[in-house]
Parts: structure tokens; C-alpha cells; sequence
């Protein structure tokens, strides 16, 4: 099946990925005159940094997800398609979707990550993870289902496993998703549920490092620790969950913690893309890239955002930590270095793919292009209502004003005016209401009692 996109004499820019970095990418190259064909296997750009607030019924996921049709609408040079990726020939410059091939003069890869489960194949079948919107709506369904399920519990052992939540990865989401659901078992749950002995309900944040928010400094980590601790949650470091069995989630040691509501928020990877084996990096085959985003041994392949791994940035030897800033960084910076070399390189006839692999294989002189440095603007997570933290370079804060830096800026990043008055008029609601309004279970009925009896329900 073709992807029906018209032959022009303009280059063509692929985009595979609308999240931070191929957005950004994208609205950076609007006056154009390039043909622009973004390729996502969603319909929608959606803001992962709230992500949790859905899974804990604060927002709707109108609030966090965008229509990429929406966006688009009125631009002349912009082509969208729902598709998955299937692999890349870069010597004849083609990629294969799940729609049919396409011709490519440039191609971008803005794949992003998703969770890694380490290899476990149980916890992959039961866990919830939380890196897209449908994670985020079964985080939902299944802690408010499990309170449903706990109302009628035969016994005491079986409410306590409904009602208990474990969450593994104590990184920003991690502390994040626990604030929230402390938050819930505090002030919405005894309101919904008068008869349920709500002191059942724990919450265990799992950590295999010596401290909650590792990316952050000690400081922080510890004053975290202090607040995860007043707000009731029981946080467990230098521990290992091998294993989910029989309802319990099982560490190295062999102790379990009974529970129906495991939350995986330990670690990502990106998913490999046949055809460019030899350039992704062994550290979860992130594609290595160069100073200017291109892929490590191609010439008109580029990767942005958490898929690139760069050693270049002197600062960061290692890699970027995988963030939304870095990602719209990188995808700012080749919008302006595409152009640098689309006028610099000629361009193959539209209809040919590149007969000539070393072309395509060996990078050629590099124009003037501008390389690649993150500057760092900071580090925020937050632990529920009126606790965050900040970082940035030496200067650290905790508490109510973090928190309130928190809020601007992720309602400063949110699309739209209409999405940030929407997320604000709700977090004003929420807050004074102590509320957390959207406590809804979508999904099929038969489904749900499917998985009742299941393992993971
Ligand atoms: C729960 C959570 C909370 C976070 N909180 C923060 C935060 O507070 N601050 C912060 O800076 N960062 C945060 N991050 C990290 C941040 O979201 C990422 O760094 C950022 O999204 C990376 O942008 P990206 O464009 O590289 O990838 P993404 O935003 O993940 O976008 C990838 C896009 O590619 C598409 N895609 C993936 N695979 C394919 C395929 N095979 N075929 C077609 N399309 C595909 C996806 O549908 C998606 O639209 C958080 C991440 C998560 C998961």
C-alpha cells in the first residue's frame, strides 16, 4: 500500500516521531519549502511529563494529548501519516512503514524510548508502565478497579493486595505517580469508598540505588526522601524486583509484597530499527550521532531527542539525560542545519533513490553547520501538592515555590492557549477542591472481568 504522498521536485523530509523532537523540528521548518511527511503511530503529539496526572485521575487526556491533524491544519508542505516504522534502507534511501515505503532526501528519527522491563517476561505481562497514553489510562482502570474489587473482598489478604500499589523506579515519574496516589488515598478515597478501612492501602516506591531521584543531587534526594516519607509512602532503596508471582511482587531476597497494582517506572530503552543495527550504541540501543545529529556512518539519516545518543557535547560525554528540553533543543538546531545543507547538497531526482551507496554511506563534507550543546535549564520533579524540587547548576530549592515553578512551566510548555488554560483551570480545581475528578474506568466491562481473574488485574 502506497503512502500517497505526491513526487515533487522540492527535497523531502521524512519525520518519523511527533513527540518533542520531531515537533519542534517540524514547526522550526513551516516557511519552508521543503515537502515535510511526519510519520507517528499515533494520531496525536502527547505531553509525557503529565502523563501521571492522567493515570491519577487529575486530567483528561484531551489535556495532554494534541491531534496532530489538528495542528497541521492550513500548512501547505506538511504530509501526516499513522504509521509504524519497519525499517530503514539507508544506501537507497527508502523507509519501510507499515503503509508502504517512502523516498527520503533527509530522514529523521524521533522514535523516542519506551520502558524497559529488563528482560523480566512477568513483569512485562503484568506490570503497568507509564510512557504513553494508554499506559496512563491502564494505571487508571486498574488502581480504581482494584478499589471496586476490594469494596467485595472475601477476605482481608485479598483487599490488601487490590489496594496496594507498588511502584518500581524511584526517578522523577516514579516519586511523581507515588506523590499523586498518596494524594488520592488522602483526601478522594475515604470520600468514595466511607466503609473501606483505607489504612490497607500502602504505597511502596522501590529503588535499586542508594536514593530516591538519583539524576538529582543527594541534597535533594534526601529532602524527597523526607517528603515521600510525611506523605506515607514507604520507599524501599538498594532493592531488586526480579519477579511478579501469584499477586506478589517478588525481590532478589526472596521477600514479596502482596499487590495487584505494580507500576513499572525502572529504566528505558529504544527500540531497535532493522537496517541500522551497526549504529545503535550498546547502552539501550540509542542511535550514536554526531555533533550535528546525524547518524553515526549516514549522511542524510539523522536521529533527535532520547532515540540519539551523542558523545560530542564535551559537557555530556556520556549522552544527554533523556529530556523534553534536550529533544526540542536538538530538534530546533536541525531544522537550521537542514536547511544549511539542503542548499549545500544537490539533490537526487525525486523519482531515483541514490545509485550510488558511498554516497549514502559515507558522510560528506560538512557545510557550516552548527554543532549540538544542551544548556542545562534545570531539573524539576514534584512529590504531590505544594512539594517539588529544583536544580539548576548550583542553585537548588524545595517546597511550595519549586512547586509553583513546577506548575508555570509545564503549563508554559503545554500546546496552545485553549491546553494551557484547560490544565490550569483544572489544577485550580483539584487544588482547592482536593480532587481529583476524572476517577473514571474506561474500557470494555467483559474486558475488565477478564482480567480480574487474571494475574495482573
Ligand atoms: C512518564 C514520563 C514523565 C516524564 N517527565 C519529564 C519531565 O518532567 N521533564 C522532562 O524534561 N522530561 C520528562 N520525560 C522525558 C521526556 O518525555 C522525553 O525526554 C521526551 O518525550 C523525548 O522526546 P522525543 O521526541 O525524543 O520522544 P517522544 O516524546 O517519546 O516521541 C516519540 C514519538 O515517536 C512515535 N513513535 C515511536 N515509535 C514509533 C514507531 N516505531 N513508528 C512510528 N512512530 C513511532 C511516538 O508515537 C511518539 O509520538 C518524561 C517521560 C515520561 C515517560
Amino acid at each position: 500500500m502506497p503512502l500517497n504522498i505526491p513526487e515533487t521536485d522540492t527535497p523531502r523530509i521524512v519525520i518519523v516521531g511527533g513527540g518533542f523532537a520531531g515537533l519542534a523540528l517540524i514547526r522550526a521548518l513551516r516557511r519552508t519549502p521543503y515537502q515535510l511527511v511526519l510519520i507517528d503511530k499515533h494520531n496525536y503529539h502527547m505531553f509525557k511529563p503529565l502523563l501521571y496526572q492522567v493515570a491519577s485521575s487529575a486530567l483528561n487526556v484531551g489535556d495532554i494529548a494534541f491531534p496532530f491533524r489538528k495542528m497541521f491544519q492550513g500548512w501547505k508542505n506538511l504530509y501526516f501519516r499513522m504509521a509504524y516504522i519497519e525499517g530503514v534502507d539507508p544506501v537507497g534511501q527508502r523507509l519501510s512503514t507499515t503503509l508502504g515505503n517512502i523516498r527520503y532526501d533527509m530522514l529523521v528519527l524521533a522514535t523516542g524510548c519506551v520502558p524497559n522491563f529488563f528482560g523480566i517476561e512477568t513483569i512485562q505481562r503484568n506490570a503497568l508502565a507509564m510512557s504513553n497514553i494508554t499506559d496512563a489510562l491502564n494505571i487508571r482502570n486498574r488502581v480504581l478497579r482494584n478499589f471496586e474489587i476490594a469494596v467485595t473482598a472475601a477476605s482481608e489478604a485479598e483487599r490488601i493486595s487490590r489496594l496496594n500499589v507498588v511502584i518500581v523506579g524511584a526517578g522523577a515519574s516514579g516519586v511523581e505517580i507515588a506523590g499523586a496516589l498518596s494524594e488520592m488515598r488522602r483526601y478522594v478515597m475515604p470520600r468514595d469508598y466511607p466503609r473501606l478501612d483505607i489504612s490497607h492501602m500502602h504505597i511502596y516506591l522501590i529503588e535499586g540505588q542508594s536514593r530516591v531521584l538519583p539524576a538529582m543531587t543527594p541534597r535533594t534526594s534526601e529532602q524527597a526522601l523526607e517528603v515521600l516519607h510525611r506523605k506515607g509512602i514507604q520507599v524501599m532503596l538498594n532493592r531488586k524486583v526480579v519477579d511478579w508471582k501469584e499477586s506478589h511482587v517478588v525481590f532478589e531476597d526472596g521477600e514479596t509484597i502482596p499487590t495487584y497494582n505494580l507500576i513499572w517506572t525502572s529504566g528505558i530503552k529504544c527500540s531497535s530499527i532493522p537496517g541500522l543495527e551497526r549504529a545503535a550504541g550498546r547502552r539501550g540501543a540509542r542511535l550514536q550521532v554526531d555533533a550535528f545529529n546525524r547518524v553515526e556512518g549516514f549522511d542524510r539519516l539523522f536521529a533527535i531527542g532520547d532515540v540519539a545518543l551523542m558523545h560530542a557535547d564535551p559537557a555530556f560525554p556520556n549522552g544527554h539525560p533523556q529530556l523534553a528540553r534536550v529533544a526540542i533543543s536538538q530538534g530546533q538546531l536541525l531544522a537550521r542545519n537542514l536547511r544549511t545543507l539542503l542548499q549545500n547538497v544537490p539533490q537526487p531526482k525525486a523519482s531515483a533513490a541514490i545509485d550510488n551507496a558511498s554516497a549514502a554511506t559515507q558522510p560528506t563534507e560538512t557545510p557550516s553547520l552548527t554543532r549540538f550543546r544542551y544548556h542545562n535549564y534545570g531539573v524539576l520533579a514534584t512529590v504531590g501538592r505544594n512539594r517539588a524540587f529544583f536544580e539548576w547548576k548550583k542553585i537548588q530549592f524545595g517546597g511550595f515555590f519549586a512547586w509553583m515553578t513546577w506548575s508555570l512551566v509545564h503549563i508554559m510548555f503545554l500546546l496552545g492557549i485553549q491546553g494551557k488554560l484547560k490544565v490550569f483551570w483544572g489544577w485550580v480545581w483539584n487544588y482547592f477542591g482536593h480532587d481529583l475528578p476524572i476517577r473514571l474506568m474506561i474500557g470494555s466491562y467483559e474486558r475488565q472481568r477478564r482480567e480480574d481473574g487474571n494475574e495482573g488485574a
